[in-house]
């Protein structure tokens, strides 16, 4: 196999989704750098893949990296690959792919799959402008801090999320974002995939309701509207608290939603924040 870096996607649940490029590629490859070698083994046996793996994850990559790099200049093809899914998408290789590319050795993508991209094809909102934003911070400060940041984008926007924030993530999607569309897309490929759609105060109140959801989830959250002005939110942030000056919470985001022509019910979120600060 002609040298260099080869990106290869892998399933994320149905080991029917692998490509027989990506097969070709882990079988010729000298050495499949991977985040768990138990993870990948398990893909590797079930193909009767011998190919030697080493670990390459965020806790040892600094340490690996020269040494993929090493083996990469003289001359190995070396196969990088995630748990599941796509590598560098949330998942480690950047650096990697990085450096290759300042040393000018060859970078190879075998496309496959991905849960950004699998959600995104079935949670029926519009995939003309995509904003992939992550996860999101653990703390609901933080997170509330990182949706204002996104709450103005037209694109729809995808979040990777841990079943145990679920909940209070969409409590706090709903909080900022307002009422848009939004569909929880889990266990995609797998024997238990759901994907469940609805406003994000739906989507919020059903599974604050429920015990927390098994398995592995993406949240796909329509885009603002087109009809709503686009506010900037430090621009947002003065009209409240100049309006909070000689106004309750409720008349200061009611006047100022009316004015900046934004939904109220967000507004309003905004405003409880800025009092109590
Ligand atoms: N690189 C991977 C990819 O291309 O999708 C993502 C890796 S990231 C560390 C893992 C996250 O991806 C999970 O927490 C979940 O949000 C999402 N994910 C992975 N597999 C999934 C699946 N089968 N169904 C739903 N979400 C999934």
């Amino acid at each position: 196999m002609p040298p260099g870096l080869y990106i290869v996607a892998t399933p994320i649940g149905n080991l029917g989704d692998i490509s027989q490029r990506a097969l070709d590629t882990l079988k010729g490859a000298d050495v499949i750098a991977c985040e768990d070698t138990r993870v990948t083994g398990v893909l590797l046996q079930r193909f009767s893949i011998t190919t030697p793996m080493t670990p390459y994850h965020d806790h040892n990559a600094d340490r690996v990296r020269p040494q993929l790099i090493g083996r990469l200049q003289a001359g190995a093809a070396v196969a990088l690959v995630s748990d599941a899914g796509t590598p560098l998408i949330s998942d480690p290789g950047y650096k990697l792919v990085r450096e290759c590319a300042a040393l000018g050795i060859a970078t190879i993508p075998l496309p496959g799959p991905s849960a950004l991209l699998a959600a995104l094809t079935v949670a029926a909102l519009p995939t003309d402008q995509v904003m992939f934003a992550g996860f999101l911070p653990a703390k609901s400060g933080m997170r509330k801090d990182t949706l204002m940041s996104l709450k103005t984008l037209r694109a729809t926007l995808v979040f990777y999320e841990a079943p145990p924030r679920l909940a209070e993530s969409l409590a706090d999607m709903t909080a900022v974002l307002g009422l848009r569309d939004a569909a929880v897309c889990r266990e995609l490929t797998k024997l238990h995939e759901e994907i469940r759609r609805g406003t994000l105060r739906e989507l919020a109140d059903a599974y604050a309701a429920e015990a927390t959801p098994k398995g592995e989830v993406v949240v796909v959250v329509a885009g603002a509207p087109a009809d709503q002005d686009v506010v900037d939110d430090a621009a947002l942030d003065a009209a409240l608290r100049s309006a909070l000056e000689t106004m309750s919470v409720r008349d200061a985001a009611a006047a100022v939603a009316e004015a900046l022509n934004q939904p109220r019910r967000t507004i309003y979120a905004r405003a409880l924040e800025l009092a109590k600060k």
